[in-house]
């Protein structure tokens, strides 16, 4: 079966690994910090928090910007449902913006309008969670504009976005939100086995999900509170954190990947520039681009535009597995999960997700998807289609 994402690990990669596992630390050594430094300078941005799983750092990036009972957090409704379950951890309600037909991002005009409402109604949201689905930046400016019109903060999910740019800078940068959360999950752009980062240019917010992810213990006699003199205790647990981190065995595979991240995203470029290409003239819609921003193309979603009985997306999904290839939907809209549902969300909450969601497969990409393979998927579509 070709997947529709897998990682790509080098003999380098498993070396690396090696080394590590040879040395003094496993975990809590030097190679976490190592690795988040060397994440905050491709990106540009002046902290790294490095955790075990995007998820996780979702959670510390929405307690460190003090959501919690009562607070309200609208993430897009097209993304996995960790974008919106952080705001469920830490007690807060959450909803829903419909998707833009074009980027398949959180819609703006749909977030400005629930924005004008909400306010009358009293209802603003905390933190507004934008989702870079499929690598494809949203239009953070305008969201930032936004942010200042109606007071809230912004959380950049950017699981699927390390390596897309926006306007010309690294999607991390944090130029218009207050903390980007990446994952290196394995189908991820890059991989950590399992793994997540947050960045941010906000020193005390950095401090905050620092000590979330350990604890909320310090160890530096500088954070410690003050105690008698004569205690020869080493840490001070200070807050209610979590045990978030990341293992330095996890964090040499990151630095070792993160060498190869240009080469990742260029190979997976070249692979959506061909499908692009070669899948004009089939009933279906390929990814539109935005103007001044690149995708690192972790998905490439194709929309089926023939809704007639014989060419609905079980059919094309039926027909590329009965090839070999595993297509995939990403996703279904997040409030359609039984969970959301039993909390009262109903179908057609968000009429374009809705569409998206039944018209959309995602297709194999990913740098070791060879030539043959990419033109044995394309082939099957033109005959599926044909
Ligand atoms: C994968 C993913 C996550 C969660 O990442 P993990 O590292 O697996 O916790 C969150 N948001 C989106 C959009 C994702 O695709």
């Amino acid at each position: 079966m070709i997947p529709y994402g897998r990682q790509d690990i080098s003999q380098e990669d498993i070396d690396a690994v090696t080394t590590v596992l040879k040395s003094d630390y496993l975990t809590q050594g030097p190679t976490v910090p190592l690795f988040e430094k060397t994440v905050s300078n491709y990106c540009g941005v002046k902290y790294a928090v490095a955790v075990n799983s995007a998820t996780s750092a979702l959670h510390i990036a929405c307690l460190a910007l003090g959501v919690g009972k009562g607070d309200i957090v609208w993430t897009s409704a097209i993304t996995f449902v960790a974008s919106a379950n952080c705001a469920l951890y830490c007690g807060a309600t959450v909803d829903f913006v419909d998707i833009d037909a074009r980027t398949y991002n959180m819609s703006l005009d749909c977030l400005e309008a629930k924005l004008i409402d909400a306010e009358k109604n009293a209802k603003l949201p905390k933190v507004v969670i934008p989702v870079h689905l499929c690598g494809q930046p949203c239009d953070m400016e305008k969201i930032y504009q936004l942010s200042l019109r109606f007071g809230f903060k912004i959380i950049e999910d950017a699981s699927h976005a390390i390596g897309s740019k926006y306007k010309g800078e690294p999607v991390g940068k944090c130029t218009y939100s207050d903390i980007t959360v990446f994952s290196f999950h394995p189908v991820k752009i890059i991989t950590t086995g399992e793994g997540g980062i947050a960045v941010t240019n906000d020193e005390q917010l950095a401090k905050h999900m620092g000590l979330l992810r350990s604890h909320g213990i310090v160890n530096n006699k500088y954070e410690m509170q003050s105690r008698p003199a004569n205690e020869i205790w080493n840490y001070q647990q200070i807050d209610l954190g979590f045990n978030y981190r990341m293992s330095d065995i996890q964090a040499i595979l990151g630095v070792s990947q993160m060498k190869r991240l240009n080469e990742f995203v260029a190979r997976r470029q070249a692979i959506a520039n061909r499908y692009d290409r070669e899948l004009q003239g089939l009933y279906i819609t390929t990814p539109w681009q935005l103007e001044d921003s690149t995708s690192a193309y972790h998905l490439y979603p194709i929309r089926n535009k023939n809704h007639s009985q014989g060419s609905s997306q079980r059919h094309v999904y039926l027909g590329l597995q009965a090839n070999g290839i595993n297509a995939n939907i990403h996703y279904i809209p997040v409030y359609r999960q039984p969970y959301y549902e039993a909390m009262g969300f109903n179908p057609g909450h968000c009429p374009e997700a809705e569409l998206y969601y039944r018209e959309t497969l995602s297709l194999p990409i990913y740098p070791k998807l060879s030539d043959e393979e990419q033109t044995k998927v394309i082939e099957s579509l033109r005959i599926i289609y044909s």
